[in-house]
């Protein structure tokens, strides 16, 4: 309906991702500061079930369940949001600030000539109906309140872990509507051959709720093992710096930082590495930063919590031994 606050959400290996149920929860309480529904877009092949599943968390649930939309491609996803979105008018549309939703956002947010605001850590609602979007500019060092003046609806990108999970109502209240999915194949230059998922077993960086990174102090992609151990007793994320990465010790897909990931758990050992601006920019919103390095001038130990001075080949093994004992 007019006036809604929307939530686009995503799903991976059968599941809605954790981020989507994060804005959810957001979502919830804006549209009930400004005394809207809350609406969700679903958009994929044999979503049936998620699209019910969301029906506990939003008012209305637009879902569109086509082949076409089997695979994510930009040409198609922003044509029939922009299209529902021109007829349904929101006056709020979010969602994590996930690798997709970059990608499809910013191009909506010109189709609809509206604004966008990236990577944010709060939201609130202004006196005026207008959405003040938090987040931050030069790698952190300062945080911004954005506002759209004009255009609707207001676009923002939350970053992963930044709210918490939303309450499921039972019995569920929202209603479906499936979209009628018509693409002008005429603007669909981009054909997407194949998607390649890296087998994980772990979470995602970006939604890991306790990530081990480890630098250059790693020494070699065999000691990686250290880490590995030590994120199985605490159900965690392995994460690298730059330096590691471009050693070839990890996947680029491990990377935290300006040109990597942007994550912000709620524990982050940072083991073996300096602590340099490029790195930092991408965690410096986690929650609580344990830094392990030999060198107490490592830049690293400005920004932890908790600082341990040594050789991480000496307290790695030592720390989840331990752990091992305690959880
Ligand atoms: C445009 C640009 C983008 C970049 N993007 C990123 C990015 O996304 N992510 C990123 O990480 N970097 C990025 N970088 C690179 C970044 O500037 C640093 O070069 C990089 O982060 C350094 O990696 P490091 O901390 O692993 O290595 P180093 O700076 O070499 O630090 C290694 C640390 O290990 C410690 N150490 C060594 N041995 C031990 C031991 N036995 N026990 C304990 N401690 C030990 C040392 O004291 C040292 O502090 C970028 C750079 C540029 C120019």
């Amino acid at each position: 309906m007019a006036g809604d606050v929307w939530v686009f959400a995503e799903y991976q290996a059968g599941k809605i991702r954790k981020t989507s149920l994060e804005v959810l929860s957001k979502g919830r309480e804006l549209a009930e500061q400004l005394g809207s529904g809350l609406g969700v877009l679903l958009l994929g092949s044999g979503v049936d079930g998620l699209a019910q599943e969301l029906t506990a968390y939003a008012d209305t649930v637009y879902y569109g369940d086509n082949p076409l939309l089997e695979k994510y491609n930009n040409d198609v996803y922003y044509q029939i949001i922009a299209a529902l979105a021109e007829k349904e008018k929101p006056h709020i549309l979010l969602a994590g600030a996930t690798f997709l939703a970059r990608d499809l956002f910013p191009r909506l947010a010109g189709r609809l000539k509206t604004g966008i605001a990236v990577d944010c850590l709060s939201l609130e609602m202004g006196d005026d109906g207008s959405l003040i979007a938090r987040r931050p500019l030069f790698g952190g060092k300062v945080l911004a309140d954005v506002v759209c003046r004009e255009g609707r609806p207001q676009i923002a990108l939350v970053r992963p872990n930044t709210f918490s999970l939303p309450d499921v109502q039972s019995p569920a209240q929202g209603k479906v509507l499936p979209l009628d999915v018509t693409v002008d194949t005429s603007q669909v230059k981009l054909e997407v051959l194949d998607v390649t998922r890296m087998a994980k077993e772990r979470l995602d960086l970006t939604e890991a709720e306790i990530i081990v990174t480890g630098g250059r102090g790693m020494k070699g992609a065999e000691n990686f093992q250290l880490l590995d151990d030590l994120a199985d007793v605490l159900g965690a994320t392995v994460g690298a710096t730059r330096g590691v990465v471009d050693n070839g010790w990890r996947t680029h897909d491990d990377q935290v930082g300006k040109s990597g990931k942007t994550v912000s758990p709620k524990l982050y050992f940072a083991v073996g590495l300096s602590g340099a601006i490029h790195h930092v920019m991408g965690m410096n919103t986690s929650k609580v930063v344990v830094a392990i390095n030999k060198d107490p001038q490592a830049p690293i130990f400005q920004y932890a919590d908790y600082g341990v001075l040594g050789d991480l080949f000496e307290i790695v093994p030592l720390l989840t031994e331990t752990l091992k004992k305690e959880i």
